[in-house]
């Protein structure tokens, strides 16, 4: 009796382990990260005003596999961005349970930071010049580039320059978007997620999806059948983390807290339990820009 209520509790264990979100980086990693006793920061610092109110609100992404994700039944996001979300959270002295996550989508980033509906953006957002006109962007944490996502028996596509004429679906708001009708002659078709476009591929509507890499190779691990991701990539996307415009002082926190985070193996933990799983390569840690940049 007892021996078999051990094997059924073997079993289930098993059966989770081997649930489609684990190995697509969208499973809850279990990482823990350090959490600062009473972090000192300079009086009236954005930083201070954070830890004193004991939570932060953190925008990320919620339909990007190994990104940021947050399926149904969910309780939190999932996926590289939410664990630098805990990472800097620990440094400010607080605790996973003390971030509230707010979905954001590429188009409404600068604008949650912009109104502060969130303190911080960390949802696949590339450090542009353009951006940082209007917000803070502090790292890079993480370098990708633009790639391309087609049907697994497509052979008409391989690269960029295919896509004169083609179909293409992306994200407003989104730098790919941009470099797809700017530079290729592409026809674009515009949405609001990439979970979308994927969903325009897969009932044939459009000819290619195209954003970062890595936010394509997590959709073509969930649907390896039918999907695939080609070419070299076509752009550098390096990505930041978004602070508000009104707390200069948020940048040199978060670049020292990203460093600290590579040398002490945070970061790579972080990586291992989400991107690492969809066949993005551990990458060596991008150098920080300086914050008067
Ligand atoms: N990294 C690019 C960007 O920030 C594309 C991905 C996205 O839209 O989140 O625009």
């Amino acid at each position: 009796m007892k021996l078999a209520a051990v094997a059924a509790a073997v079993v289930l264990a098993a059966s989770a382990c081997g649930n489609a979100g684990e190995d697509d980086g969208t499973a809850a990693s279990g990482n823990e990260y350090e959490v600062v006793d009473n972090p000192e920061f300079p009086e009236g610092s954005r930083m201070a005003e954070i830890a004193d109110d004991g939570s932060i609100k953190i925008g990320v992404k919620f339909d990007q596999p190994g990104i940021g994700f947050k399926g149904a039944g969910q309780e939190n996001p999932t996926g590289i961005d939410p664990e630098v979300g805990k990472i800097i959270a620990g440094q400010l002295g607080l605790s996973p349970d003390d971030i509230e996550w707010v979905e954001t989508i590429s188009d409404n980033r600068e604008p949650f930071l912009q109104n502060g509906t969130v303190d911080l953006v960390i949802a696949s957002y590339s450090i542009t010049d353009e951006r940082r006109q209007i917000v803070g962007q502090a790292g890079p944490y993480y370098v990708t580039g633009q790639s391309l996502l087609v049907a697994k028996d497509d052979d008409s596509i391989n690269g960029p320059d295919d896509l004169d004429g083609k179909k293409v679906c992306s994200v407003k708001g989104s730098t790919s978007i941009k470099t797809v009708e700017e530079e290729y002659g592409a026809q674009p078709a515009g949405f609001d997620t990439y979970s979308e476009c994927v969903d325009q591929l897969l009932n044939g509507s459009v000819d290619a999806v195209t954003t970062d890499g890595a936010i394509l190779l997590g959709y073509a691990a969930e649907n390896p059948d039918r999907l695939k991701v080609v070419g070299e990539p076509f752009s550098e996307e390096r990505y930041g983390i978004g602070y508000s415009p009104d707390a200069p002082e948020m940048c040199q926190f978060l670049d020292d807290s990203l460093e600290k985070a590579f040398s002490d193996g945070d970061f790579e933990k972080a990586f291992d339990a989400t991107l690492g799983k969809s066949g993005n390569d551990v990458p060596s840690p991008p150098e920080l820009d300086a914050c008067d940049a």
